[in-house]
């Protein structure tokens, strides 16, 4: 039997990563294998809108002695602008659940199609069935399988010039999307016992100072309950600002790489600075979800 994990510790938790159920590279197996590989000590795998692999990776992390907490990350629409909600604990069985997040998976296709025809208006032809070839579920299609296909052909040295040149907001190959409310993601994760998290803040710079601070107070008043400070997408001068976010809004504190595959994610699974003293763990309000 494994004895439980004091949680009251500064852990190397990674509590955000994506397998094939989304745009990772990985299964959820070799997810594991990595995260025992690289010390992680608490793991939750955080598919965009989707739980498939959740009962895979439970199984995985479970054989591993990998102790293992549920996730999905939701795609949410603030302000004309995409936030990423991450939930964790959640019931990755519950059928209101699922049909929630198939309602904002929902028009993931109609959109990839619509991004191929813009990107054939730049020169970029059969890019909706080079981007299909990295797809697990057709319905989990996102810009990250479009941009492997570009660095595929050549097209662009790396995800970061693809988003750069073709697929960031306003680029020839963006197509605005409305995703869930704050409401509707806040709910689906409460519904099934979760706790909220505000994925990478650090990410939303197009989001004004009044709007970010609109975000923090709705999600606060929504029953949101973490922020993510230490992530692969924060800059050491992010995780200095949003852990006195953290503070200033009286949210608990989350870690996790954000790790989507081994070429091309700049942090590995567990390979991140440690949270600090000073800040409350989301894990520390965990305790009953996770799972050993
Ligand atoms: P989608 O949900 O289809 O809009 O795709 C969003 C995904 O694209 C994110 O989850 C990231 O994995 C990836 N992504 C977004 N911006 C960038 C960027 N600047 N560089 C590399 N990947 C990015
Ligand atoms: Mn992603
Ligand atoms: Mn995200
Ligand atoms: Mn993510």
């Amino acid at each position: 039997m494994t004895v439980p994990i004091d949680l009251t510790c500064q852990l190397n938790a990674d509590l955000h990563c994506h397998s094939i159920h989304s745009d990772g590279v990985l299964g959820p197996e070799d997810l594991v294998l990595r995260a025992k590989t690289n010390g992680v000590e608490l793991w939750a795998l955080t598919d965009h809108d989707d739980v498939t692999g959740v009962k895979e990776a439970a199984q995985v992390a479970h054989d591993a002695s990998l102790p293992f907490i549920t996730g999905v990350e939701i795609s949410v629409t603030f302000a004309a602008e995409t936030v990423h909600i991450v939930g964790l604990g959640v019931d990755e069985s519950d059928a209101g659940l699922d049909a929630g997040l198939r309602q904002i998976r929902h028009g993931r296709i109609a959109r990839a199609e619509q991004m191929a025809v813009q990107l054939e208006r730049v020169g970029i032809k059969n890019a909706l069935e080079g981007a299909m070839k990295y797809v697990g579920d057709p319905q989990s299609i996102s810009r990250t399988h479009f941009s492997r296909y570009l660095v595929e052909t050549g097209i662009c040295r790396d995800n970061t010039e693809v988003f750069k040149k073709y697929l960031g907001t306003g680029r020839p190959g963006f197509v605005s999307h409305h995703w869930a409310s704050l409401e509707q993601a806040l709910g689906l994760i409460h519904d099934t016992g979760g706790v909220a998290v505000l994925a990478h803040p650090g990410r939303y710079k197009q989001l004004s100072a009044t709007a970010m601070h609109a975000l923090l107070t709705q999600f606060c008043a929504l029953g949101g309950r973490g922020i993510e400070v230490i992530t692969g997408s924060h800059s050491p001068a992010d995780a200095v600002k949003y852990a006195q976010v953290a503070k200033d809004y009286n949210l608990l504190a989350s870690r996790g790489s954000d790790f989507h595959g081994p070429q091309e994610s700049r942090i590995d699974l567990g390979k991140l600075p440690l949270l600090g003293e000073s800040l409350t763990p989301v894990w520390s309000v965990l305790a009953d979800r996770i799972r050993y």
